[in-house]
């Protein structure tokens, strides 16, 4: 008697959570789907969202911005950041080569907030998979191909251009313009000229 009284009550919540289930199909039927048909339809990550890292050049010129400070290397908590930057005879960096290893990479963007130079940025791209540990492995030319086209606020500062010194003009020394320009004395006392005065 226990036994199918525990069968039915089994039995009974069984109908209840199909029919909790199917209450909360029912309410999204109608709605817009939330994911997509991917790779038919691509996702467009949000602006501030933090995908590959690429390496940025001037809008004007095309070259890297990266001036080989080094500071996204050290900032960098995996290592995932390898700079090839040796000193030339002035004790300036030359950048020979910019490595990410988008296989150590977790994404944190420390090495983007460290960058003073707009140099680098987490693209909202995120498609990069592969099938070997190699090909996550990318150089400065891929880095640089890959962001050529990533939008960006370029917040350098730009060496403003010199300006001009002003030299104070000197008054004439010339006794006849001096004569020309000071006031007769007898005007300077009643403070009126001919024209006023009727002369
Ligand atoms: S996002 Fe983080 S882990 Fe990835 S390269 Fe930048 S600092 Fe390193
Ligand atoms: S990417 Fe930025 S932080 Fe990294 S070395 Fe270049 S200028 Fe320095």
């Amino acid at each position: 008697m226990r036994d199918g009284t525990g069968k039915l009550m089994g039995i009974w919540k069984d109908i209840k959570h199909l029919f909790i289930g199917m209450r909360i199909t029912s309410k999204h039927l109608g709605r817009h789907a939330i994911t997509i048909q991917y790779p038919e339809e691509k996702w467009t990550m949000p602006e501030r969202s933090r995908g590959i890292v690429v390496l940025l050049s001037d809008k004007v010129t095309g070259e890297l911005n990266c001036t080989a400070c080094m500071l996204c290397a050290k900032a960098c908590p995996t290592g995932a950041i390898i700079i090839d930057a040796p000193r030339d005879e002035n004790k300036k960096r030359q950048l020979k080569g910019f490595i990410v290893d988008h296989g150590l990479c977790c994404f944190c963007g420390l090495c983007e907030e460290a960058c003073n130079f707009s140099a680098l940025k987490m693209a909202t791209k995120y498609e990069f998979s592969s099938t070997t540990k190699e090909e996550l492995v990318w150089d400065v030319n891929k880095l640089q191909a890959i962001g050529r086209d990533v939008d960006y606020i370029d917040t350098r500062k730009k060496k403003v251009a010199p300006v001009a010194k002003v030299t104070p003009v000197t008054p004439p020394t010339n006794s006849t313009e001096a004569t020309a320009v000071a006031p007769a004395p007898e005007q300077a006392a009643t403070g009126t000229d001919d024209k006023e005065s009727g002369v």
